[in-house]
C-alpha cells in the first residue's frame, strides 16, 4: 500500500482496487473543571500542530515531557458542534454505500457518553454526535437523491463479559455470523426500519434505558460495557443495491483495574472488560504494523469479531480518544494517546457492499412488461 499524508482531507490515497483511508484519530480532552478537579493541567496542547504534551506525574521525572501527534484535537472549550464537525463525513459515508465507525475510547469520566451519545431536552446545543448524526443522514435523505431509495434500520446492543445483549429487546440471544466473504454479522437482534432522525433517538432512548435498568441488575455497569449502536441503510440506485452500517460506539472504560473508580469489579469481569479492550489494541496494533505480518486477533473478543467488517470490508472510521488533564490521570491519558497513536496508522482500503438489485430489475421489466401489453392492447 501506499503512504498516506497526515491531515484530515489528506487522509486517503488512490491505489489500484479502491481509496485507502487511514483510521482519523481526534483526542478530546474534557474541561478541567467539570467534574470538581482542582490545581494544575497535566496536559497541554497545540492547536495548529495537533500535538498534545503529557507533563509527567513525578517531579523527579519532570524533564520527560511525551508529546503526541493526532489527526485533530478538541481542546476543553470546543463544543459539541465542534465534536460533531470531525466525525461527520465519516458517519454520512453510509449514504454513499461506504460503512463507518465512530469509536469513543478513554477511562471512565473522561467524557466518552457526553461526546458521543449526550441527549438534552432542554439545550440541544449539549447534543452529542450521535443524534446529530442522525438529522445529518435524515437531512440528506429527505432531500432526495436522483433515482435514489433508501431503507434505515438500527440496532442496538451492549457488550458485557463477552456477552451480547440486545438492548432493543433484552430477552433476545444474540450471536455473531459470518457470510461466506467474511463478512461478520450480528443475529437474534432485533432490527428496528426507521423513517426519521427522531425514531433513531427514540429507540436509542428506549435502549439506553434498557441498558440502565435491565441490565444492571446483572451488574453490568454501563462503564464496563461497550455500547453499539448500528445504523444501517441500504440504498438502492440505478439496478444496484449497497448495503453499508454505521457503528457508533460507547466503549468500555479503559483504565486499569486497580483504579479506585472502578471498585466492586469481580475479578472475571475485570479479566473479560481487558480482554475486549486489549483484544481491540492489539487488533489496532497489528494492522498499523503490517510488516510484522501479524494475523489481526478479530477472533479473540466479541467486540473485535463484531467490528471485523470495519477494519476488513473497507469502512470510514472516526477514533475519538477522550482524555482527563489533571496530574492524577496521567498514567490513563498516556495510555490512551498511546492507543491513539497506534490507531494513527491503521489503513483501510474503502469497499463498497454492491449487489444488483433484483428486486428493482423485476420491478422494471414488470413495468416494461405492462407497457407493451397497453401497446398490443391499444
Ligand atoms: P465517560 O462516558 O467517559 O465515563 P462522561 O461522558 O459521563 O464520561 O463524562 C463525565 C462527566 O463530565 C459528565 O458529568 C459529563 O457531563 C461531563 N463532561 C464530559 N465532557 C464534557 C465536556 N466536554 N463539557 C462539559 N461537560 C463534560
Ligand atoms: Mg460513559
Amino acid at each position: 500500500g501506499k503512504k498516506t499524508p497526515r491531515g484530515s482531507g489528506a487522509a486517503s490515497a488512490r491505489d489500484d482496487g479502491g481509496t485507502i483511508h487511514r483510521v482519523h484519530v481526534v483526542v478530546r480532552l474534557r474541561p478541567f473543571s467539570v467534574r470538581g478537579e482542582t490545581g494544575a493541567a497535566a496536559v497541554v496542547f497545540e492547536q495548529a500542530k495537533s500535538t498534545i504534551t503529557v507533563t509527567p506525574k513525578d517531579e523527579a521525572d519532570r524533564g520527560n515531557f511525551r508529546t503526541f501527534a493526532l489527526d485533530g484535537i478538541l481542546g476543553p472549550d470546543a463544543k459539541q458542534t465542534d465534536a460533531f464537525d470531525s466525525v461527520r463525513d465519516t458517519c454520512l459515508s453510509v449514504l454513499d454505500g461506504v460503512s463507518a465507525c465512530v469509536m469513543c475510547y478513554g477511562q471512565t469520566g473522561s467524557g466518552k457518553t457526553h461526546t458521543l451519545s449526550n441527549l438534552d431536552g432542554r439545550d440541544p446545543s449539549q447534543n452529542g454526535v450521535m443524534p446529530r448524526a442522525f438529522q445529518a443522514l435524515f437531512d440528506r435523505i429527505d432531500a432526495g437523491e436522483e433515482d435514489a431509495r433508501f431503507e434505515v434500520s438500527v440496532q442496538y446492543v451492549q457488550i458485557y463479559m463477552e456477552l451480547i445483549q440486545d438492548l432493543l429487546d433484552p430477552v433476545q440471544n444474540v450471536s455473531l455470523r459470518e457470510d461466506s466473504s467474511g463478512r461478520v454479522f450480528l443475529t437474534g437482534t432485533t432490527t428496528y426500519a426507521v423513517k426519521s432522525w427522531q425514531e433513531c433517538v427514540e429507540w436509542f432512548t428506549a435502549g439506553t434505558k434498557n441498558r440502565t435498568t435491565a441490565f444492571t441488575q446483572m451488574n453490568a455497569h454501563s462503564s464496563r460495557s461497550h455500547a453499539a449502536f448500528i445504523l444501517t441503510v441500504i440504498k438502492h440506485a440505478n439496478g444496484v443495491k449497497t448495503t453499508s452500517s454505521l457503528y457508533m460506539i460507547d466503549l468500555a472504560g479503559s483504565e486499569r483495574t486497580a483504579k479506585s473508580e472502578v471498585v466492586g469489579v469481580n475479578f472475571d469481569e475485570a479479566v473479560a472488560i481487558n480482554s475486549s479492550l486489549t483484544v481491540l489494541g492489539r487488533v489496532i496494533y497489528t494492522l498499523a504494523n503490517p510488516k510484522n505480518k501479524i494475523r489481526p486477533p478479530f477472533r479473540e473478543s466479541k467486540l473485535t469479531r463484531m467490528l471485523t467488517n470495519v477494519f476488513t470490508h473497507g469502512a470510514r472510521t472516526t477514533l475519538i480518544v477522550c482524555c482527563a488533564m489533571g496530574f492524577d490521570d496521567v498514567a490513563e491519558t498516556n495510555s490512551s494517546l498511546e492507543f491513539a497513536k497506534q490507531a494513527m496508522n491503521v489503513k483501510v482500503r474503502e469497499m463498497k457492499n454492491e449487489e444488483v438489485d433484483y428486486y428493482a430489475l423485476a420491478m422494471q421489466l414488470q413495468q416494461q412488461l405492462d407497457s407493451q401489453t397497453e401497446a398490443v392492447q391499444k
